[in-house]
């Protein structure tokens, strides 16, 4: 099954505008940033996840390179893999 990959202008607008034109992981502003801003999925489309509004985050570059597909990390305090942070479900 082909998929579309591309994320609509529009799309992109709405998602960079609910954020505060802020990374949706640490926070930095996008006009503090030399790099231009991603929408990226939150649950990777690799996992199933959707182009959907709620699945879609606004990131800076480093965040988006640091989690790439990642949907879960090392918990350096315990030791544990966890579940990485989910803009939706932990605003
Ligand atoms: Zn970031």
């Amino acid at each position: 099954m082909k998929t579309n990959r591309t994320i609509s202008k529009a799309i992109r607008q709405i998602v960079s505008k609910r954020a505060g034109e802020r990374c949706e992981y640490c926070q930095s502003p996008l006009d503090h940033s030399p790099d231009p801003f991603s929408v990226e999925h939150i649950l990777p489309r690799a996992e199933g996840g959707k182009d959907t509004l709620d699945n879609l985050a606004y990131s800076c570059q480093g965040c988006n390179n640091a989690k790439h597909i990642a949907i879960r990390g090392l918990d350096p305090v315990t030791g544990q893999i966890e579940p990485l942070y989910h803009p939706r479900l932990q605003p």
